[in-house]
């Protein structure tokens, strides 16, 4: 029998920081969370991870495992050859330039790895998840914001600067809404949380159907995405129109993604995902309506298996998946 590896990872979120440990069949021996506070800004943020970091450590040696290196996962563009933030993090202010890595190095005195999340939860999925079976797989996280990590041959694609997967990103309207990144018509202005939840506000604008009412106890600002969901499922007029529309949007938005890449599967994870209500069927069929047959016939649209601790099971394998593959 071989004996097992253990892997400690931590996933920087807009709302949480999650952490833990997992060993290399994929058992979680060990996970937390805690509030991320992003609008403190940089420094708190790091000071915080610093603390999770040494408590992670402490937790594994008091167990008595070895955990070789440390993972994190972070928004925004992640140059993973020095560990710091290169970009592209409107949800944490001050967070570009931040040298995680370097400080977690000098700090902790260990091997410390860091990566964006949506790569993080890619990896995740590739080793232990529904990515497991595929070469090529995209695995898009649908939240906050919309990213993705694209696997090819087994391997991470970061593009030539670290900034690849920014699917959020793809103009579907020249013409259209302002997005978080500056530019317009971004996918992600129309599919995020906070726009998921501006369009439902926005059809209750002259009265609120009955379920949804039901749901929000009379009052629209007790609206939230699962709660719009929740209203969905119980067949509510108005969500489900949401619902439609959200999923044929991101259908559109995402047909160019299997146009251009032609991976074996989607993959996707995320609260909205989590929604159901045939988010990922509405998707999937809009997908197939768009895309040339070829690109489409043979590709499969699933949903990630490992949820919520995708990102730091992933962050805590960046150190395994640089050893095999060098990347
Ligand atoms: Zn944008």
């Amino acid at each position: 029998m071989s004996t097992l590896d253990y892997f400690a990872g931590i996933d920087i979120g807009a709302s949480n920081i999650k952490y833990g440990i997992v060993n290399s069949n994929g058992e979680i021996i060990f996970r937390d969370r805690k509030p991320a506070r992003v609008d403190k800004g940089a420094i708190p943020l790091l000071h915080l991870i610093t603390n999770i970091a040494e408590n992670l450590l402490l937790r594994a040696a008091e167990d008595d495992i070895t955990v070789p290196w440390l993972g994190v996962g972070s928004p925004g563009t992640v140059d993973n050859l020095n560990g710091s933030i290169k970009g592209n993090s409107p949800n944490i202010p001050n967070w570009v330039g931040t040298g995680i890595g370097e400080h977690l190095r000098n700090y902790l005195n260990m091997p410390v790895y860091v990566d964006n999340d949506a790569n993080a939860m890619a990896l995740a999925e590739l080793r232990f998840g529904a990515a497991k079976r595929f070469n090529s797989a995209v695995c898009i996280t649908l939240g906050t914001g919309i990213g993705s990590g694209i696997i090819v041959n087994k391997q991470l694609w970061r593009g030539s600067d670290f900034s690849a997967g920014e699917i959020g990103h793809i103009v579907i309207d020249y013409n259209g809404k302002k997005c978080r990144c500056g530019n317009i018509g971004c996918l992600e202005a129309y599919c995020s949380s906070q726009a998921i939840l501006d369009r439902t506000r926005d059809k209750c604008r002259n009265g609120m159907t009955e379920i949804l009412s039901e749901a929000l106890d009379g009052d629209l600002s007790n609206l939230s995405v699962k709660k719009m969901f929740a209203a969905a499922k119980k067949g509510d007029e108005i969500a489900l129109a949401v619902v439609e529309e959200t999923g044929t949007i991101l259908g559109a938005g995402l047909s160019g993604v299997v146009n251009l890449l032609n991976p074996e599967a989607l993959i996707f994870g995320g609260g909205i995902i989590d929604g159901g209500a045939g988010l990922i069927e509405i998707i999937g069929a809009e997908i197939r309506r768009r895309c040339f047959a070829a690109a489409s016939e043979n590709l499969r649209i699933l949903k990630a298996e490992l949820g919520n601790d995708a990102g730091f099971i992933g962050a805590g394998l960046l150190g395994e998946y640089k050893t095999k593959t060098g990347g």
